[in-house]
């Protein structure tokens, strides 16, 4: 299945209750032969007017953080565990997260990134069954043959202003992470062994 093609699913999909409010479903974006493919929660206002994903100011932090490793977002590709907005910006029910993941498991199978980065709790909790996102930042996780490292949604920087530096370490971890399965890769790593 190409993305296009899950893309059009999303965008006539009416599986949760989500579909009833939404004015754009946002089924993600970007490159299909991305390294890294970013979660977060779900659209906001801003990515439901428009159906991109991280638009708003939330989206303005992920991008210059990206920026901060040399990536820009069409480098990577960025959706979320729901593909409609929640009402009043609600965390996405159990439900609608179980009903929505096919199109992420596809999106995931479809691209075969290196690395999902799961950005904030929600995502961590759908994704890795974890609730404790202070725990677990920065953290390289394994499950079910898939490479998940663990962020803090962009969007809390908007509330805390330390948060950005802790946001800019983790992301240099990621490309640290990257780059060092890069020189698995090729080989390079092999020099050191015995
Ligand atoms: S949130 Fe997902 S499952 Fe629910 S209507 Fe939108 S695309 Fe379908």
């Amino acid at each position: 299945m190409t993305l296009e093609e899950i893309a059009n699913d999303v965008r006539n999909c009416t599986l949760c209750n989500l579909c009833k409010e939404r004015m754009h479903a946002v089924p993600g974006e970007g490159s299909s032969k991305a390294d890294i493919l970013f979660v977060g929660e779900g659209p906001g206002r801003s990515e439901d007017q428009q159906g991109r994903p991280f638009v708003g100011s939330a989206g303005k932090v992920l991008s210059k953080l990206l920026d901060s490793i040399g990536l820009s977002r069409e480098d990577v590709f960025i959706t979320n565990v729901v593909k409609c907005r929640p009402p009043e910006n609600r965390k996405p029910l159990v439900d609608e997260v179980a009903k929505c993941r096919p199109y992420l498991e596809k999106q995931i199978k479809t691209i075969r990134p290196k690395l999902v980065c799961v950005l904030g709790a929600t995502a961590l909790e759908a994704l890795i069954g974890e609730s404790n996102l202070s725990a677990q930042h920065g953290k390289l996780i394994n499950r079910r043959g898939l490479k998940l490292f663990v962020m803090y949604h962009p969007a809390s920087t908007l509330y805390n202003n330390k948060m950005e530096a802790v946001m800019m370490d983790d992301i240099h971890s990621l490309l640290g992470i990257l780059k060092n399965m890069d020189q698995r890769e090729s080989g390079k790593l092999d020099d050191f062994s015995e």
